[in-house]
């Protein structure tokens, strides 16, 4: 294979967007300058990513980019891999709360911080902190912040001990830990996959201690797996109110928002 028209042809997946990477063209320029000739130097690149690619690695891992929102997000395999459905708590927060009013936003588990990062840069009066367990996830966190945020180490509500916020987002792991799906994501951190048994174990831990860090009348907002919508707002009721339902934009199931009793 020597022109871009030979690797278009070769049928590899994701072939389009690693002769982009590779050779800086957009898809219009892939199809008309497809008699293109690589140099050495970019077919060796090339076919080495090709066969990272054939052997499961996700092209965000290769790439090493994800765009979510408005902004383009350094990812790693520290990091969980954006969703197109986490777009829908970013829609959420940004109707719920004025953009010009001061807010104190915690973002729990930020992986590589698209949800801190988005609704700090959409809303400057914002003020920001975004927590994860994983030191690693934090680096990329913080090499993707375009504003002031403050990024602490540690497992949920611990990092904040002492602190209350106007609104509490988390998209926590919520797979069921035996659930097959699991099968084709080998390459992400298994800890922002899975929570336990039912999924949901990390959630009952974000909604029991989620109320001492909420001000009066502050929100938590959460994603959640397709099918546990009903349990989530079973294990809310307890200690909050106003519990909204959402659906993403696949038309399943997707997020809870709640205000603190
Ligand atoms: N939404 C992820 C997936 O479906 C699951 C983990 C998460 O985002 N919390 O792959």
């Amino acid at each position: 294979m020597n022109n871009i028209q030979d690797y278009l042809n070769s049928g590899t997946v994701d072939i389009a967007p690693l002769l982009s990477l590779v050779l800086k063209k957009s898809n219009v320029e892939l199809i008309t300058q497809s008699d293109y000739q690589l140099s050495p130097i970019e077919k060796q690149t090339l076919d080495a990513m090709i066969k990272q690619r054939t052997d499961g690695i996700p092209f965000s891992y290769i790439s090493g980019t994800k765009g979510f929102y408005h902004l383009d997000f350094k990812v790693t395999p520290d990091t969980l891999i954006p969703r197109p459905e986490t777009e829908l708590l970013i829609d959420i927060a940004l109707d719920l709360l004025p953009k010009n009013q001061p807010c104190q936003l915690l973002d729990m588990g930020t992986g590589s911080g698209i949800i801190a990062v988005t609704l700090a840069d959409k809303n400057p009066h914002w003020t920001v902190t975004a927590t994860d367990y994983s030191a690693g996830a934090l680096e990329v966190a913080k090499s993707n912040a375009t504003t002031q945020i403050e990024f602490l180490q540690g497992s949920w509500l611990a990092p904040v001990a002492g602190q209350t916020f106007d609104l509490i987002i988390s998209n926590p792991p919520y797979i069921e830990e035996e659930d097959s799906y699991l099968d084709d994501l080998t390459h992400e951190p298994i800890t922002a996959l899975t929570a336990g048994k039912d999924g949901l174990d990390d959630i009952r831990i974000i909604i029991n201690e989620a109320p001492n860090h909420l001000t009066k009348g502050g929100y938590l907002l959460l994603e959640h797996g397709h099918d546990q919508q009903a349990r989530i707002v079973k294990l809310l009721s307890k200690k909050f109110t106003n519990i909204q339902t959402f659906q993403d934009y696949n038309a399943k199931d997707r997020a809870v928002l709640a205000q603190v009793n």
